[in-house]
């Protein structure tokens, strides 16, 4: 059934090395990834309409004869044909034209179109239709199928896209391409899935018939196979990953009395519960010769960092090295003050590493990580070439959604010298919903903290018109006179640092107007990391009343006397966001609100969850109604989750599918293992490596 060797693009008709390169960047490089490369939407030029019954907004075939052709001198020459088919009339306007076309669209000539059908000022048009000239008593017969348009790049016409796929799918239907149905037979009945070749065919040419609502929204059963597939494939990457991890040996790392213990007693406060319980289950796997794989969730203001600590003292304990590393440089700088002020008195001195740590502070904190500093921390720096651990025991990631998996993996490999790993344990903050855990992390063990430290006093939420500006100031003034601290948030998204920068320096600039005698702090992810750092620490130390921000404090900023939360354009955020954000207030003893100022008038997108902030500090409850509302984007952070950049599926829209992929997989590996780095290999491809197929 299948080719012996894969057939590569260049053997197709009409492709040459200059087509293959471009269709490289894409990522196609064998004639069967065409056909994982799905149309957008697609042209109905099956039947050709009357153009007497053609409404504004259609896309349709027509058929007529030309009555009359000109050239209309304006501003600009415009060819201008009138096409009549008996039912009526349409005018056909070309902007662009060359001389021959005069001739080609003289009168009496039979023309059959496509292209959108407008109201004009003397009746229906078409701008720069698709035209096609016929013979004059011929018939010519008009497409079978529904014509697919794919998403392209430049230089790649459609003209191309179908001259490939239609070889690829004549290819595919003789059973010459590599494209073996890898799902088993009884998964295919039980989901009532139709086979590959077939879902291709249909997605690639559907039938004049189908359902082109559901094909637009990539919700059509042929499409929902392919997702169903691909979702599976990438679990079966993570797990086949986490397993070769596994069958590596991690340094056992028993509990003896240490600098664990030590730390332990150094709180000023006892652990919750919760925070027991994971740290028994971490300190269980770090006993073990086997590396450590675990997730620990656990909401804004659970407690993690402290879990983390924990661990890292293990590691200390048994001659190790622990390496911490948090997305933003704020994050991880947040990180090494509150180790460094831990760990100081019990004598130990974490390394700081950044991107904008250079010279001789770079080569001097690089010396101390290859001389075995115990403790080092930092941005996605440490897992660049350069930094060579002695010693690398354990691997902190406080991942908060925004590492991809490849940067995860950067780091393991710096612990995994011969047979050896790290241990590692990843830190998510707005706990993501278990489907989506069990796709994004298959294979880890899960920890979940479900417990807040005691005293936490539930913050109040309140949605307020930008409109009420006034009020909110007053209310800042009052906190502030009050001895309470506030944050002002400035949010722009989707527009540069530079720009955001700018906004959150005008807001400060007109509150420090309206709140004289406030002191009132600035920081936005433009300043310098001291500048920062200053400012933050004359946050903490009270000096600091107002601190208007950037989303930069979005994560790991803990000042508990900070009580008052306004969140601007909070209708631009997204729930995981906003979450985040009204997580920094609430960590003290004070009563906390939080103020979601929004731009008049409301969507009812942003209406729903301004409400659903109202309703709950629930976490997960947050994340499920995220992932309902939008998608899961804002909780994973798409654009640097690599792994979840999908071809086909999208975990929001496929949701349900989810619910289904671990015992598929489970299915898969226990009957049908030949199969699994087949479907790893067509789906998850290029990030092969982290699964070592
Ligand atoms: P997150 O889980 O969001 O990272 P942190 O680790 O930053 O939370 O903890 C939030 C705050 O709660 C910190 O000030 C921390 O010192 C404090 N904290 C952590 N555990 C406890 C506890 N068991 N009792 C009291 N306070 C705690
Ligand atoms: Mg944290």
């Amino acid at each position: 059934m299948t080719a012996s060797r894969p057939i590569r693009l260049p053997d197709l008709h009409g492709v040459g090395p200059k087509l293959a390169d471009k269709m490289k960047a894409l990522g196609i490089s064998q004639v069967a990834d065409l056909l994982f490369h799905l149309p957008n939407r697609y042209e109905d030029r099956t039947r050709i309409h009357p153009i007497g019954s053609c409404q504004p907004g259609q896309r349709v075939l027509i058929e007529g004869r030309v009555e009359h052709s000109a050239i209309v001198r304006g501003r600009r020459a415009m060819l201008v044909v009138v096409l009549f088919d008996g039912t009526g009339r349409v005018t056909l306007r070309f902007f662009h034209f060359r001389a021959y076309q005069r001739q080609q669209l003289a009168s009496g000539t039979r023309l059959r179109c496509f292209g959108e059908i407008r109201a004009g000022f003397k009746g229906l048009e078409m701008i720069h239709p698709g035209y096609k000239r016929l013979s004059d008593h011929q018939d010519e017969p008009v497409a079978d199928r529904l014509t697919p348009i794919y998403p392209t790049a430049e230089g790649l016409g459609q003209k191309i896209w179908l001259r490939m796929t239609d070889q690829a799918l004549a290819l595919m239907r003789k059973g010459e391409l590599e494209l073996e149905e890898l799902l088993p037979v009884e998964l295919l009945k039980q989901l009532k899935l139709m086979p590959l070749a077939e879902a291709l065919d249909y997605i690639h040419r559907p039938p004049p018939n189908a359902d082109v609502a559901a094909l637009a929204l990539r919700d059509h059963p042929t499409q929902k196979r392919l997702a169903l597939e691909e979702l599976l494939a990438h679990n079966l990457s993570m797990q086949k990953l986490h397993r070769r991890q596994r069958a590596r040996r991690a340094p056992a790392m028993p509990a003896v009395s240490g600098a664990e213990n030590a730390f332990l007693h150094s709180l000023p406060f006892e652990l919750t519960a919760a925070q027991k319980r994971v740290a028994r289950e971490i300190g269980a796997d770090l006993e073990r010769a086997t590396p450590m794989l675990r997730l620990v969730h656990g909401d804004v203001g659970s407690g993690k960092t402290v879990i983390a600590a924990l661990a890292a003292m293990r590691a200390v304990d048994n001659g190790l090295q622990t390496a911490i590393t948090a997305p933003t440089e704020l994050l991880a700088e947040q990180h090494f003050q509150v180790f460094s002020k831990w760990l100081k008195p019990l004598g130990l001195d974490p390394v700081w590493l950044s991107g904008k740590v250079t010279g001789k502070r770079r080569s001097e904190a690089l010396q101390r990580i290859r001389d075995g500093a115990e403790v080092v921390i930092g941005t996605h720096a440490l897992m660049q070439k350069g930094v060579e651990f002695k010693s690398l025991g354990l691997v902190i990631v406080d991942e908060q959604h925004r590492f991809g998996v490849g940067q995860r993996m950067d780091l393991l490999e710096k612990g995994g010298t011969g047979g050896q790993q790290a241990h590692q344990m990843i830190m998510t903050a707005t706990p993501i919903p278990r489907t989506l855990a069990m796709t994004a992390y298959a294979g880890m063990d899960v920890s979940v903290i479900d417990e807040l430290p005691p005293g936490r006093k539930p913050v109040t939420t309140v949605v307020m018109s930008n409109e009420r500006r006034g009020e909110v100031i007053r209310r800042v003034a009052s906190a502030c006179a009050d001895d309470r601290q506030a944050y002002w948030v400035c949010t722009l998204i989707e527009e540069t640092d530079a720009i955001e920068a700018q906004a959150a320096e005008d807001v400060a600039r007109h509150l420090s107007d309206d709140l004289q005698g406030l002191a009132i702090g600035l920081i936005h992810g433009r300043m310098k990391p001291t500048d920062k750092q200053q400012v933050m620490d004359a946050f903490k130390a009270g000096d600091i009343h107002l601190l208007v921000a950037t989303t930069v404090i979005e994560v790991g900023v803990d000042v508990p006397n900070a009580s008052l939360m306004i969140i601007e354009n909070a209708e631009r955020l997204g729930l995981a966001q906003l979450h985040q954000l009204r997580g920094r207030v609430g960590r003290g003893s004070s009563q906390s609100s939080c103020v979601l100022m929004y731009n008049p008038p409301l969507g009812e997108l942003a209406r729903q969850r301004m409400e659903i902030m109202r309703q709950t500090a629930d976490g997960f409850q947050i994340a499920e109604k995220d992932l309902e509302l939008r998608g899961p984007g804002e909780v994973l952070g798409t654009r640097q989750t690599g792994m979840l950049l999908f071809r086909v599926a999208d975990l929001a829209r496929d949701a349900g599918l989810l619910k289904i992929i671990p015992s598929a997989a489970d299915a898969l590996l226990r009957e049908h293992p030949g199969q699994v780095d087949k479907l790893i290999r067509r789906w998850v491809g290029d990030a092969s490596r982290f699964a070592g197929v």
